[in-house]
C-alpha cells in the first residue's frame, strides 16, 4: 500500500483552553473533504481529552508529544499510552529533538516508547534527525539511519508508525534544507526501513519537519519520498496550518 499523507501539528508547550477555537477553525476548513491527507494536532496532554471530544468524527485527529514506556506503574507525573488511548488520542509522538535535548532521552529509550504506542493500539510518530555540527561533518545520512535502526522497534508497521526526519538546526529557526538534501535523507530512510522490515517499508509515512510554511510547503511536501509535514509554530494557528494542508488539495 503507498504512505498515507500526513499533516501532523506539534503545539508543544503553547496553547490553552481557549485554543480550542483553533481546533473548530481547522475542523471547519477541512469538512469539505478537499484534502488528501490525514490531519493532526499534538497539544499538551492536559487539552487532549476536550480536544479529541471536540473532533470526534471528524477531519481531524488529536495525538500526544510523548509517553512514559511503561503502561502504568509508580511514575509520577508521567502518563502512559495507554491512559493517551483511554482519553482518545490517536498518535503519539516520540524522540522529538526536544525531548532528546531536554531530557536527554536515548534512542533506546524512544525505541521502549514506540514499542508501548504500539501495544496501546496507537500509532507512533518516531522522530530524528540531526544537529547543524553533524551535517557540517557530512555525518546527516550516518546519523539519521543509526537513530532509525535504534528507535524503531520490530512492533512497527506501516499502519501504527510514521517517521518524521527534522534536522535539529531547521526546527524554529525558519531554515529548511534543500528539496535537494531533503529528498535524499527520506529516500536513505527508505533504504534503511526497507533494510530492516523488508518490501512493506514502501508503505511507511515519511514527514519533513523544520520551519514548514504555507509558502514553502508545497515544494518541500513534491520531494522525493515525503509523504507530509510534522508543523511546530505554522500549526499553532488553524490558518496558517490549512495552508499548509493546502499542498494536499
Ligand atoms: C517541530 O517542532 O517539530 C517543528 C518542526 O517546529 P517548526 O515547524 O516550528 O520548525
Amino acid at each position: 500500500m503507498p504512505p498515507k499523507s500526513l499533516a501532523a501539528g506539534n503545539w508543544k508547550m503553547h496553547g490553552t483552553l481557549a485554543s480550542l477555537q483553533e481546533i473548530e477553525s481547522l475542523v471547519q476548513a477541512t469538512s469539505d473533504n478537499k484534502h488528501s491527507c490525514d490531519v493532526l494536532i499534538c497539544p499538551s496532554f492536559i487539552y487532549i481529552a476536550a480536544f479529541a471530544e471536540r473532533t470526534k468524527g471528524t477531519n481531524v485527529m488529536i495525538g500526544a508529544q510523548d509517553c512514559h514506556a511503561h503502561a502504568s506503574g509508580a511514575h509520577t507525573g508521567d502518563v502512559s499510552a495507554n491512559q493517551l488511548a483511554d482519553v482518545g488520542a490517536s498518535h503519539v509522538i516520540v524522540g522529538h529533538s526536544e525531548r532528546r535535548a531536554d531530557h536527554t532521552e536515548t534512542s533506546e529509550q524512544v525505541h521502549a516508547k514506540a514499542a508501548a504506542v504500539h501495544e496501546a493500539g496507537l500509532i507512533s510518530i518516531v522522530c530524528v534527525g540531526e544537529t547543524e555540527s553533524e551535517r557540517d561533518a557530512s555525518k546527516a545520512e550516518a546519523v539519521v539511519t543509526g537513530q532509525i535502526i535504534a528507535s524503531v522497534p520490530d512492533s512497527a508497521t506501516p499502519e501504527n508508525t510514521v517517521i518524521a526526519y527534522e534536522p535539529v538546526w531547521a526546527i524554529g529557526t525558519g531554515r529548511t534544507p534543500t528539496v535537494k538534501d531533503v529528498a535524499d535523507m527520506h529516500d536513505s530512510i527508505r533504504a534503511t526501513l526497507i533494510e530492516q522490515f523488508g518490501q512493506a517499508a514502501n508503505g511507511f509515512s515519511i514527514l519533513y519537519g523544520g520551519s514548514v510554511k504555507p509558502a514553502n510547503a508545497k515544494e518541500l511536501m513534491s520531494a522525493s519520498n515525503v509523504n507530509g509535514a510534522l508543523v511546530g509554530g505554522a500549526s499553532l494557528k488553524a490558518e496558517d496550518f490549512n495552508g499548509i494542508i493546502d499542498a494536499y488539495r
